[in-house]
């Protein structure tokens, strides 16, 4: 089976887990939680750098620091992975679901901004923090967020769990990384994701007084080393040092990574494109680390459903994009802006493997498959 994503694991991993044996060092005290923290803040262009024990562990505590709180209300994309929505959620703030653009996938900012701006002009209830995921590893459109963000003082984080290494190249975050526009942003390295450390999350921001109340809250907002003197309700939610020892090996080698998902992108849009669908999304503003490469299915063809058991017959797995999140039973009644752009990314849409060790040669397996499919069965309109 060509698997849809599978991590690749060819740098120090084993020598530096090799390392935290040795010294005793496993848990949550050890040297490669800190050296992670500082080579991904270096990394992505961030001051500062907070590892996690998840990303959602990592969107919570942006959250929490961005004010959402029960009373207060957050605006978060329709369509992304559930745990965008649950990290808001945990907060007791309430959420604003908001379609997503065709152009990019991502949260429609515009369509926010619009809305803020005509509930701000009648006095109505208007959000306090936006969370705009990069889905797919697509940067979203931020300068209607900014916007908002000096008009209104709406915080923005950013979940960017799965778009580490994509990039603006221009508009108001030209040559800046994902993460590093907003107020916070938050990263994932679970096992999918373009590096992994097993489980974890990073979060970052420029802001030296967020970051230091970040890592205390961390860790059960422990007051001294030594003592056990608490001065809030905190989490144990600090990366052990296992994980930070695979996730900085990773680290090391993302440049890489970033470079091969970008040929796979580009062998696949340039093979796909005579097919009856719509290639991966790439505005001429973004430069898009391609996490999982996702296309869209024309409305009369064959649907997702069928493609991918079709492809699994022949050994490809592929996979269905999320179902919007107001179509989720924790979400059915949260209120939302439009959902229609969502809903058919879920009705057309399409994931096809993208681990980096994808060979060329499994790659062109995949491009024959979707061939034939979609030449024998449905011809193609002329
Ligand atoms: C994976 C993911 C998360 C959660 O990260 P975990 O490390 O699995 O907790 C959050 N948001 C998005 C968009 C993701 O893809």
């Amino acid at each position: 089976m060509i698997p849809l994503s599978e991590p690749t694991f060819t740098g120090n991993e084993a020598q530096y887990l090799r390392e935290c044996v040795d010294s005793g060092y496993v848990s949550s005290v050890g040297p490669f939680v800190e050296r992670f923290e500082k080579m991904f803040a270096a990394t992505v262009g961030a001051s500062h750098a907070v590892a996690c024990a998840s990303g959602t562990a990592a969107l919570h505590v942006a959250l929490r620091l961005a004010g959402a709180q029960p009373g207060r209300l957050v605006a978060v994309s329709d369509f992304t992975f559930i745990a965008s929505a649950n990290a808001v959620t945990y907060t007791g703030a309430d959420v604003l679901l908001v379609d997503s653009e065709c152009a990019t996938w991502n949260m429609n900012t515009e369509l926010l901004h619009d809305e803020v701006c005509r509930r701000a002009r009648r006095g109505e209830r208007i959000p306090d923090v936006v969370e705009v995921v990069h889905v797919f590893g697509h940067p979203a459109r931020m300068e209607p967020l900014l916007e908002l963000r000096d008009r209104f003082g709406i915080l923005i984080v950013e979940d960017a769990a799965e778009a580490l290494g994509a990039e603006w190249c221009s508009g108001a975050a030209a040559g800046m990384g994902v993460g590093t526009v907003g107020d916070i942003g938050c990263f994932s390295f679970n096992g999918n994701k373009i590096i992994t450390s097993g489980g974890g999350g990073m979060l970052v921001t420029a802001d030296a007084e967020l970051a230091a109340r970040a890592q205390h809250l961390t860790n059960q907002a422990k007051l001294g080393r030594t003592t056990y003197h608490h001065d809030t309700v905190g989490y144990n939610y600090r990366l052990n040092n296992l994980s930070a020892a695979v996730g900085l090996a990773q680290l090391e080698r993302l440049h890489d990574a970033v470079r091969t998902k970008r040929g796979i992108a580009r062998r696949y849009s340039d093979g796909l494109g005579r097919l009856p669908l719509s290639v991966a999304p790439r505005a001429s503003w973004a430069n898009p680390s391609y996490w999982l490469y996702s296309l869209l299915i024309y409305e009369n063809m064959l649907g997702p459903e069928h493609v991918v058991s079709a492809l699994a017959e022949r050994d490809v797995q592929a996979r269905r994009v999320w179902p919007p999140l107001h179509a989720q039973a924790p979400y059915r009644s949260a209120e939302r802006l439009g959902g229609e752009v969502s809903e058919k990314l879920y009705r057309r849409g399409l994931s096809l493997p993208s681990s980096t060790q994808l060979t060329e040669a499994d790659q062109a397996t995949v491009l024959r498959a979707l061939t034939e499919l979609f030449r024998w069965r449905h011809p193609a309109r002329t």
